[in-house]
């Protein structure tokens, strides 16, 4: 059932007594997903007390926080769940960042990151234009507002070219994939028609997909994970391994180039940047999430403090924890839904099972509400001496995944 209580302060450390630290606080979290679960418990293991909003009753974070139901685009309903909350943050960007910032400012409570980072990310393509103008790298792209638009985006970009919904995107079901000049009408209308919100962008012709998780805290303090690289299947993310397999100067280039798109943003938290390596070397930014992201996932294991940990750090103003890996190599495994209902349950446990089997394998459950083809329903993390072992144990798991990283 849902659970709406009150959050009971008095269990909580940094409620109760600041214990030398900057601030004392209760977290308010926008959004109860996989994310916020895993922010709750972190939150739970370092005595901070959480409560969030989720219009979903019993969402996944409720196993560690308190819960409040209602929307986080409902703004009523985050100028009522802000009262009692010392600082407001989320684990998904599409929340309404004028009611965040309208409750931020009507009850004392500070947003972070801030309201204009969380608007400026959530379209997409203004999260675009914002990098351009700042001087970050980004695949050439236009918006598609009407039939001239996309053919003159067409013409000028070639095929294949991805086609991108602005606003509400994840895990790739804003994108569609246009091939051939005779696609370009499906691909519109698959995506909700000109209407909808809709730019193009040019087709990056990537060797890999870099990604690295930036922190920074209130005071200003920056720091950044290893790089990591990420394999997507269908768009959406399926592997994951730290350090990313590329020569050290490239890896400090995709940290420059992260560093850099955050240094664009403002306000405290960890931001995961995803970004494309050109055959040339060179990189351009693809996205950046103003949250924990999918490719941070591996340092609940692989780290000396993990992405969750980090960005309640970040927000709560406290000293940043090591970002350091704490072994040779770090691999993360998304479980997707392979099939509704029972059959997706039992392909589930089969993969948990042999993760259970294998040495420096941890498997993280989400508990969603139902079975659904394509859903993330739970990560496997391993960590390694060396990449090769590392890369053996995946292929134990999943022979195929293993294969896509070479
Ligand atoms: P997320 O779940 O990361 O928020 P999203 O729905 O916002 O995903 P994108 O990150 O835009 O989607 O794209 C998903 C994936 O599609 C990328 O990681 C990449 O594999 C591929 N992709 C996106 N844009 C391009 C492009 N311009 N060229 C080639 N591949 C692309
Ligand atoms: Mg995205
Ligand atoms: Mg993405």
């Amino acid at each position: 059932g849902s659970r709406t209580t009150a959050v009971a302060a008095d269990r909580h450390v940094t409620a109760v007594s600041d214990a030398g630290l900057p601030r004392t606080a209760v977290v308010g979290v926008l959004g109860g997903g996989q994310l916020g679960r895993m922010m709750a418990l972190a939150a739970a293991n370092m005595g901070v007390a959480v409560k969030f909003l989720d219009p979903q009753e019993d969402a996944p974070a409720a196993v560690a926080a308190d819960q409040t139901v209602g929307h986080f685009r409902d703004a009523a309903a985050i100028s009522g769940f802000a009262t009692g909350c010392d600082v407001l943050t989320v684990e998904i960007e599409h929340i309404d960042a004028d009611a965040m910032e309208a409750a931020g400012k009507a009850s004392g409570v500070d947003v972070e990151p801030t309201p204009f980072t969380l608007r400026t990310i959530q379209d997409k393509f203004l999260q675009k234009q914002h990098f351009e103008a700042a001087g970050v790298p980004v695949a050439p792209y236009a918006e598609v507002a009407d039939e001239a638009s996309l053919q003159a985006a067409a013409a000028s970009f070639g095929f294949p070219l991805m086609l991108k919904s602005k606003r509400l995107a994840y895990d790739g079901r804003g994108n569609f994939v246009v091939r051939t000049l005779d696609d370009l009408a499906s691909g519109v209308a698959a995506l909700g028609g000109f209407s909808h919100g809709l730019y193009a962008e040019q087709w990056a012709p990537f060797v890999k997909e870099l990604a690295v998780m930036v922190v920074r805290s209130r005071d200003g303090t920056v720091k950044s994970y290893p790089v990591v690289e990420t394999i997507h299947k269908d768009n959406i993310c399926h592997v994951t391994e730290a350090p990313a397999g590329v020569p050290a100067a490239l890896q400090a280039k995709a940290t420059a180039v992260a560093e850099k798109a955050v240094a664009c943003l403002n306000g405290a938290g960890i931001f995961g940047v995803e970004m494309f390596l050109l055959p040339d070397g060179s990189l351009l930014l693809n996205e950046v999430a103003p949250r924990p992201h999918n490719s941070g996932h591996y340092t609940m294991d692989g780290c000396v403090t993990s992405q969750f940990e980090n960005h309640l750090r970040a927000v709560l103003g406290w000293p940043l924890g090591d970002t350091s890996l704490n072994c040779g190599s770090s691999l993360m495994l998304n479980m997707l839904g392979e099939a509704d209902d029972g059959e997706g349950v039992r392909i589930a446990h089969d993969l948990m099972a042999k993760a259970y089997k294998t040495p420096g394998a941890s498997v993280h459950w989400y508990d969603k509400a139902g079975m659904r083809k394509g859903r993330k329903i739970g990560h496997i993390n391993i960590v390694a001496g060396s990449r090769e072992e590392g890369r053996q144990k995946l292929a134990v798991l999943d022979p195929a995944a293993a294969d896509s990283l070479r």
